[in-house]
């Protein structure tokens, strides 16, 4: 973090309050810092506001992966899968600290999938041209053993490797939220938008509740671009409460377990479960990620629950697919995040299709609509949101510089200070700042739980340089203790309760309220076998 660069939350709101805006974002997920990130660095007077925390919504509970979708490929979306590949390409590049190249196998079971899925993925390197990771090959059955050795070998004929991006969903959210600050965003969570203000028939700016104090004030901006994913019909419905809502959420699960349901690097991929669904296996922070589902939801809930049938879903899949089969005391923490999917024709009318994958829309009074897409091609959603916003703003003609704009603290991918399995490498060049509070507090420098990969120094480092405003934030987002192991996350919450007190001048009550509420989300995310 440059020494001029402000990411205290105070000072945000202060700004938020007194400065006119050339744009303001309304959420703070993958969409919306990408819209930040973009505005900021053409050099618009931009703000972002985020009801809860960064990446509190779906843009913490994804399957962690820079994709160009093999699944598309399959339903011969070339289109949608060059674009996705190129974004892959651009965020390996841009965020070297965050993203990296993970191998995955298809492995093969019956005879035609070897032939079937190997000329598929060659496509897949095709289209990727020179940002592919590396290119895809065929492998035996024994191979496929050496590099998973968990894989279910009855009737295993051979595999498929290629490779696509793995990374931390909400590290690139909190460090989104800083390269736009590092562009001179203002950016601040817990301030929810509440109202639209109108100047006769076009939108100005927005009423917002400050979330901490409670006091309710007015930001002013020539363009308000909605970024609530699948909250943004609410928003519309502020600007216009008659409008048809357009988000059909679409639920996601996984499950966490330990190391030794996939004990090596290697990811597992199966396009086709017997329910015709795609299942991964994924390393992740020394841990394995298995899921997911998609089931279609009523409501829209910022702490979505998985549903019992979810978790049998990918529970019976894993054990097809894995030797040592997961069972229900097996696993370590269970979320769940909602796709925002807009529903076909539901925005016809007033819609401007940019994509098949996300959809930019403008309302009558100019309020500018960014929903769809995924976590992988954000940064393509936000240059195309831009387009729009530019027009009903009337915004110079300023040039997008994403394409090559290195993320927050990006290091160079080789740089041999932090390797790829330091467990401090997310943080790219801020990881001397981390290192800086362990020197200044050595009690803070040892690992807070014996089965988390986390010090107190992160805590603490979360709490003075990533606005991470309560315990949530830190366990879940800024570290990923909740995803990792929930019960040792809860077990954690007293001591990193304590360093956050210390940081941010909280006192006893402060930490007991933090504790509780801690427990009880921690328990949501547990399972009772
Ligand atoms: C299960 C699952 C797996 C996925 N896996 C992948 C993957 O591996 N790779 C990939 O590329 N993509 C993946 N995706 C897609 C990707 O995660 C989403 O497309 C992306 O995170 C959506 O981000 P968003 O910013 O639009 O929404 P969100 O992250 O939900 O952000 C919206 C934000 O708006 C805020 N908000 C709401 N109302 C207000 C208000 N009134 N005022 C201020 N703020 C407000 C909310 O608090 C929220 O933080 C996955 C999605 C799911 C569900």
């Amino acid at each position: 973090m440059t020494e001029s660069t402000t990411f205290r939350r105070d000072d945000m709101v202060a700004r938020l309050r007194d400065e006119r805006f050339d744009v303001l974002v309304v959420g703070g997920g993958a969409t919306g810092l990408g819209v930040a990130v973009d505005a900021a660095s053409r050099g618009f007077r931009t703000a972002l506001v985020e009801a809860d925390d960064f990446a509190k919504g779906t843009s913490s509970r994804s399957t962690k992966l820079v994709h160009g979708g093999v699944r598309y490929l399959e339903q011969l979306d070339i289109a949608l899968v060059t674009e996705a590949l190129r974004e892959r390409g651009l965020l390996y590049r841009n965020a070297p600290h965050i993203v990296r190249n993970l191998p995955f196998i298809v492995p093969q079971y019956k005879w035609w999938e070897g032939p079937f899925y190997g000329a598929g993925l060659k496509a897949y390197d095709l289209l990727a041209g020179r940002m592919n990771l590396a290119p895809s090959r065929m492998l035996s059955a024994a191979q496929v053993v050496e590099e998973i050795p968990n894989v279910e070998q009855t009737d295993l004929k051979g595999g498929v490797r290629y490779h696509d991006g793995q990374f931390d969903d909400a590290r690139l959210a909190i460090s989104l939220a800083l390269t736009a600050a590092d562009h001179g965003a203002v950016v601040a969570n817990r301030v929810r938008v509440i109202g639209l203000r109108k100047d006769v028939t076009t939108c100005t700016g927005a009423v917002v509740r400050d979330e901490v104090t409670g006091d309710e004030f007015e930001i002013r901006a020539r363009v308000v671009v909605n970024a609530c994913g699948v909250f943004a019909d609410e928003v519309r419905r502020l600007d216009e409460p008659d409008v048809d809502r357009v988000i059909e959420p679409a639920q996601g699960v996984h499950l966490v377990l330990d190391r030794s349901f996939q004990p090596s690097d290697t990811a597992i991929m199966v396009p086709h479960t017997d329910d015709g669904r795609v299942l991964f296996v994924i390393p992740w922070h020394h841990r394995v990620v298995v899921g997911t589902t998609d089931t279609p939801m009523k409501t829209a809930e910022l702490e979505p629950r998985a549903l019992p049938e979810e978790i049998e879903f990918i529970l019976r899949n894993a054990n097809r697919y894995l030797a040592k089969d997961p069972t229900a005391a097996d696993v370590k923490s269970v979320f769940a995040g909602l796709r925002p999917l807009v529903h076909p024709g539901g925005t016809s009318g007033s819609t401007k299709s940019i994509s098949r994958n996300h959809e930019v829309f403008v309302s009558g009074s100019g309020v500018v609509t960014i929903v769809g897409g995924k976590w992988t091609t954000y940064r393509r959603m936000a240059e195309d949101t831009m387009k729009q916003v530019a027009a009903v703003g009337g915004l110079d003609d300023r040039p997008c510089v994403t394409e090559s704009l290195r993320v927050h603290a990006a290091l160079d991918r080789d740089d041999p200070a932090l390797p790829e399995h330091d467990p401090h490498r997310m943080y790219g060049s801020d990881a001397a700042l981390v290192a800086s509070i362990a020197t200044e507090r050595p009690e803070l420098a040892g690992p807070l739980h014996a089965d988390l990969p986390y010090t107190g120094a992160e805590i603490a480092f979360a709490a003075r340089h990533e606005m991470a405003l309560g315990l949530n934030d830190a366990l879940s987002r800024r570290t990923r203790c909740l995803l990792l192991d929930a019960k040792a996350a809860a077990e954690v919450a007293p001591r990193a309760a304590e360093i956050m007190a210390a940081e941010l001048g909280r006192d006893r009550s402060w930490i007991d309220s933090e504790v509780a509420a801690f427990r009880t989300l921690a328990d949501g995310y547990t399972l009772r076998p």
